[in-house]
């Protein structure tokens, strides 16, 4: 920081310098790291909270930097967002995961009905060819759309209602699954919520987190899930993290559950040790 006088520092222009020269670093090394090979897909079972059997995977991106080591989504998707990279590397991200869920439905024979649920950005989904872009991966994977399920969030649809209804219902035509993510967090579509071919809704972890405590958002969560259950749509709890989380989403009437109380992401390869073994909860 620069020294003004009278102990007055230009704190704030060094640190935009800093985070400008940062992100243009972030964006060739995002670039690169599409091109070497750094990315990896990890997946996150999602169980049933009844039988407590896997019913899906959630696809989450990984990136090892070969220097800086792991990075987090949280760090590096917006900037991939930013500078519209989250367009090739999602793509290849539903690339991967729908060619490893078709390894694992043709492996195993108790695995032909799991799905893969991939998110999906807000500017991923303005893609002009989206829509031809999933059909060849789908072909090409040879994967049939009912097991594919894409994550929205409210963001996606606020502001771009009609296009965004447009889409939707041409994915559904593919049959493939759609899922509002992080539920409750955004802007309120609310109204418009009963007029999308939406089939899942998933409660952010902010209001599972604290359902173990008698409060408020146990509220919220039963308000969902009747909401859900009103429009004919089922109910994914994100951030499952014990024992009683998983009792009360139950007793909630929530379907189905993620987080690490069943486990965190895992590597493709550890994904299929846990089939193999056909792990329950
Ligand atoms: P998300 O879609 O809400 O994904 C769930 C996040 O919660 C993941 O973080 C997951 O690792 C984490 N999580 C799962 N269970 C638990 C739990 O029990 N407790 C806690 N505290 N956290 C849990 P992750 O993998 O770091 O991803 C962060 C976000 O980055 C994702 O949030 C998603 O918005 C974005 N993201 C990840 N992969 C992709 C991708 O391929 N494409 C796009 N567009 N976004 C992605
Ligand atoms: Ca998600
Ligand atoms: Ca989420
Ligand atoms: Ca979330």
């Amino acid at each position: 920081a620069k020294d003004l006088g009278k102990g007055r520092y230009r704190v704030f222009d060094s640190g935009m310098h800093d985070r400008a020269v940062n992100f243009l670093q972030l964006e060739t090394n995002l670039r690169r790291a599409l091109e070497r090979g750094e990315f990896k897909v990890n997946y996150q079972p999602i169980v049933d909270l009844q039988e407590g059997g896997i019913v899906g995977f959630e696809a989450l991106l990984r990136w090892h930097h070969p220097e800086r080591g792991h990075i987090s989504p949280a760090e590096f998707i917006p900037a991939a967002e930013e500078t519209g990279l989250i367009v090739p590397i999602g793509e290849w991200v539903l690339r991967q995961s729908c060619s490893h869920l078709r390894n694992w439905q043709c492996q195993y024979d108790h695995a032909k009905n799991l799905t893969v649920s991939v998110n999906i950005s807000v500017k991923q989904f303005a893609q002009i060819d989206l829509l031809n872009r999933i059909d060849d991966i789908l072909k090409d994977s040879g994967l049939n759309g009912k097991f594919l399920k894409l994550e929205i969030t409210e963001s996606t649809i606020v502001g771009n209602y009609e296009v965004a209804k447009s889409i939707l219902e041409q994915l559904k035509n593919r049959n493939i699954q759609l899922s509002i993510d992080d539920f409750g967090t955004g802007y309120s579509s609310l109204s418009h919520l009963h007029r999308l071919p939406v089939d899942i809704l998933k409660i952010d972890r902010s209001f599972v987190d604290p359902i173990d405590e008698d409060n408020d958002e146990r509220e919220i969560v039963q308000a969902i899930v009747t909401l859900a259950h009103s429009l004919n749509m089922n109910v994914i709890a994100e951030g499952v993290e014990t024992a009683v989380h998983v009792e009360q989403l139950r007793n909630l009437g929530c379907e189905y559950g993620q987080g690490y109380y069943f486990s965190k992401p895992l590597t493709a390869e550890a994904a299929t040790d846990l089939l193999a073994r056909k792990h329950h909860w």
